[in-house]
């Protein structure tokens, strides 16, 4: 089922990944593995479709059954701390990070486009998804997804940025590369055009690594491979996901 993600890694009690159109079953403007819910797409289909990414994540990982945690994302910095298998049946808040420190639970990001940062302290047991358009990159969100694990004992925090648009590919507004530049000035870019652009992955990246976090970065960009879902390129389209389980160890 490789040919299902993009990357499927396994870093110790870690299994993290991040999907591709490949695969699925969603059809027409979601065609593929559409894992996005609020998009258009039949929910029956993509409940299917989610459920193949959590089948796939488990075998991979040994898990038995992996419980799923989607964000409700909303281009903010709020970010949702589980530490009981009860919030699990809570409704979920309006997030775009969250953190556990449970074992066998699934935490997704959804992107099509934006930037999926999957974390992790494998020696602490916390995982962390996080959400980072232009918006929430400027927000602060990958700060706010870091303390919160550092809150629940976080030390030695490993991360890995999935694909998303390009600084090329990204134009935008002058004044909006301003605001995103007053941000983190790394993220000023230039279009194949010549024109604004903002390269949202590269403020994220340059977030990271102020707090001392190691980090891969994946390549690929978004908008320019058929492959991946881009909203920049195809508007209504699904939505592909990066997700990490920590897997409890039985033996
Ligand atoms: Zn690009």
């Amino acid at each position: 089922m490789d040919r299902a993600w993009w990357s499927l890694q396994r870093r110790d009690d870690a299994a993290l990944g991040f999907t591709a159109r490949d695969g699925g079953y969603s059809t027409g403007d979601f065609q593929g593995l559409n894992l996005g819910a609020h998009v258009g797409d039949d929910a029956e289909t993509v409940e299917r479709n989610r459920a193949e990414v959590l089948d796939t994540l488990a075998r991979m990982s040994g898990a038995r059954a992996l419980r799923p945690v989607f964000m409700n994302q909303v281009h903010g910095a709020e970010v949702r701390v589980i530490t009981e298998v009860a919030q699990l049946d809570e409704p979920t808040p309006a997030t775009d990070g969250v953190v556990t420190t449970l074992p066998d639970v699934a935490l997704f990001t959804l992107v099509a486009d934006c930037v999926p940062i999957l974390l992790y302290d494998n020696a602490a047991g916390v995982l962390a998804a996080a959400h980072a358009g232009r918006a929430g990159m400027v927000a602060g969100v990958v700060r706010a997804t870091v303390n919160a694990m550092r809150e629940v004992g976080a030390a030695s925090i490993e991360a890995v940025v999935g694909p998303a648009v390009c600084g090329r590919c990204y134009e935008v507004p002058e004044h909006m590369r301003a605001e995103a530049a007053a941000a983190e000035p790394v993220s000023a870019a230039v279009s194949w055009t010549g024109t604004a652009a903002i390269d949202v992955a590269a403020g994220v990246v340059e977030q990271l690594h102020r707090e001392g976090i190691s980090l891969s970065w994946l390549p690929g960009c978004t908008k320019e491979t058929d492959r991946l879902f881009s909203h920049r390129r195809d508007g209504r389209t699904g939505r592909g996901a990066g997700v990490i389980a920590r897997v409890q160890r039985r033996d």
